[in-house]
């Protein structure tokens, strides 16, 4: 298959996560920030992130990693735009549901409040579960052994070092009312982890 059909699903993704995050952006300049937990780990960490988000922008726009291109195949290309539909659509309703409360990095805003409710009542971290099909679903479509997994592999860094240090930040913020939560949720995945 004409590996230009990738290309476009990957921009149109693109497009779709900057427009369902621009508004969020801009509202959370204008919330207080009371407690921020932005360590120098932090800032390397949301680096890895924007390198992994540029990366398949890199292979649509030029010839970079064209010695690692293989075939497109129907089946990985439709397995993973159905992981784009679902992965954007759990962005738009975590982002939908965490309102004010939501920040880039590690930050406690004015008037934080425990979200528990709408794709927060199973899992913690279902805005991370979004970025996990938004990766995978890169590693499906883009026919290239560069620029596939890069998004995949700054997820699972980013991941791993991050969802500690946040739920420290949280059970400090929120104590007894967040060990309740954790008891009662998983990290990821409903039902599984
Ligand atoms: N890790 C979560 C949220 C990512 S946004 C997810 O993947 O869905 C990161 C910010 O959201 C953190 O700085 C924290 O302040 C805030 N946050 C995380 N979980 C929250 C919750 N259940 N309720 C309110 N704010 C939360």
């Amino acid at each position: 298959m004409n590996p230009w059909i990738a290309k476009a699903v990957v921009l149109a993704a693109t497009v779709v996560m900057m427009a369902i995050r621009a508004p969020h952006g801009r509202r959370s300049r204008r919330v207080k920030v009371i407690k921020s937990h932005k360590t120098p780990l932090e800032a390397v960490l949301l680096i890895l992130a924007w390198v992994g988000f540029f990366v398949p922008l890199v292979w649509i726009a030029s010839p970079l990693f064209s010695f690692a291109e293989y075939p497109l195949r129907r089946g990985p290309l439709i397995l993973g735009v159905m992981c784009f539909v679902i992965g954007l659509w759990l962005f738009y309703r975590s982002h939908a549901d965490l309102g004010p409360n939501w920040s880039m990095t590690l930050e406690i805003r004015e008037q934080h409040r425990l979200i528990t409710q709408g794709v927060y009542r199973r899992i913690r971290h279902p805005m991370s579960s979004s970025l996990l099909l938004y990766a995978v679903a890169h590693a499906l479509v883009i026919p290239n052994w560069v620029a596939g997994p890069s998004n995949l592999v700054a997820f699972a860094v980013l991941f791993t070092l991050r969802v500690r240090p946040e739920e420290r930040m949280m059970l400090e913020q929120f104590g007894d009312e967040y060990t309740a939560y954790m008891a009662r949720t998983e990290r990821l995945v409903p039902g599984v982890w």
